[in-house]
C-alpha cells in the first residue's frame, strides 16, 4: 500500500492588495469640478460633445448621453435620469 504522504501544497498565496487607485482625473481647471464618483459629476466641464453621435464627454472622465444616461471612467452605467429639468438661471 503505497502511503501518500500528504504534501502540503505550497499554495503561493499571492496577496491581491486591491489598490483602489482612482483614475487620474483629466479635470485641469482650477477650482477641480466634480469627480466622477461625486453626486454633482454632471456639472464637470465639457471637453468634448459630439451632439449627432448623441454623447459628451466630461472633464472628469464622464460620458455623458443625451438621453441623460451616463458611463462613468470606471465602467458603471447610470441610468437615464429625465427627471432633471435643466432650469435656465
Ligand atoms: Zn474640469
Amino acid at each position: 500500500m503505497d502511503d501518500t504522504s500528504s504534501r502540503v501544497t505550497d499554495t503561493t498565496a499571492i496577496t491581491h492588495t486591491t489598490t483602489q487607485r482612482k483614475i487620474p482625473p483629466m479635470c485641469q481647471h482650477q477650482p477641480p469640478c466634480p469627480s466622477a464618483d461625486s453626486a454633482d459629476r454632471e456639472s464637470a466641464r465639457l471637453v468634448a460633445h459630439h451632439p449627432e453621435q448623441g454623447w459628451s464627454l466630461l472633464c472628469n472622465g464622464v460620458l455623458l448621453f443625451e438621453d441623460t444616461g451616463e458611463l462613468l471612467p470606471d465602467g458603471q452605467i447610470i441610468a437615464p435620469h429625465r427627471s432633471q429639468v435643466m432650469t435656465a438661471a
